[in-house]
Formats: structure tokens, sequence, C-alpha cells
């Protein structure tokens, strides 16, 4: 099976956000409003595969798709994580980076030790986020981009 994160038709449909080496997507299954990735362009599967450059532009690209998807969620609050392997979480091979805005009372405030568990049974549930949803959300995240755009460039 080809990599979704490699796959144009789904990455027109998904992303927001990009830059010369990394991308911002929503997630199809999110957890929460506003549950977006940070992915390479490149396929790549583990973090240590990420070239000097990447690894450079990597904090700078995720803070600016944090900016969006917090303004997004009206939050200033998430949980920037990475699920490595099987056992972590992990369902796509290619290497991505969860941007999770947190507000008081979502569904994630459970005990610490609850967090993956809740996250990772969400995650594999069968809520999917509609084409007309995707559309409107990926629309909404650009607006955000659009209208923000110097404030972001300053990131
Ligand atoms: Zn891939």
């Amino acid at each position: 099976m080809e990599c979704p994160f490699c796959q144009s038709t789904i990455l027109k449909k998904e992303s927001f956000y990009e830059d010369d080496f990394f991308r911002a997507i929503y997630n199809l299954r999110p957890v929460v409003k506003g549950h977006c990735l940070v992915i390479p362009k490149r396929h790549i599967e583990e973090l240590y595969q990420l070239k000097e450059n990447e690894r450079k532009d990597f904090i700078y690209f995720s803070n600016k798709a944090i900016f969006i998807a917090e303004k997004y969620s009206e939050t200033n609050e998430f949980d920037f994580l990475l699920q490595k392997g099987e056992n972590a979480g992990q369902s796509i091979k290619h290497l991505h980076f969860h941007i999770i805005p947190r507000k008081k009372n979502d569904i994630l405030k459970v005990a610490k030790k609850e967090f993956l568990k809740t996250f990772q049974k969400e995650e594999n549930s069968d809520k999917v986020v509609s084409e007309q949803e995707m559309t409107k959300i990926v629309s909404e995240l650009k607006s955000i981009a659009e209208k923000h755009r110097l404030q972001i460039n300053e990131l």
C-alpha cells in the first residue's frame, strides 16, 4: 500500500501550509478540533533520517504550523507529540508529529497515564472527517495562514 502522506490526492485535500521541507496537514481522524500533523515532504520513517537542513528547519516550521492550529482552535495550549513504533501508537510509517490543541475540559483531560491510551483509541476510531468537512477546515486553516502571514513569517 502506498504511503498516504506521499499521495498527492490526499495531500492536496489535507495540506494547509508548507515550506521547502515540511507540510502541515489536518488529521483525518482528529482527537480534538485542530488536531494537525507536521510531516516531512520526503518519505522517511525515522527521526534520525532528517537531513541537517531539515533538522534546522523543523522547529521553525513547527512554530508556524502550531500558530495556525492554535488560531483555528482558539487556544494557545497544545501537545506536540511523536509516536514512534506500533507500540507507541504509530499507524503510518511516514514520520509525523501531532499538534494537539488543548482546552480546559477537552476529551483528553484525563490522568497522565490515561492520556496516551485515550489518544491512541481516538486516533484509531472510525470517526473520519468527511470530504466536505475537510475542505471547509483546510480552507479555514489556509485563510488563517494568509490573514496572519506577516506574523507567521516572524516566528
Ligand atoms: Zn510517505
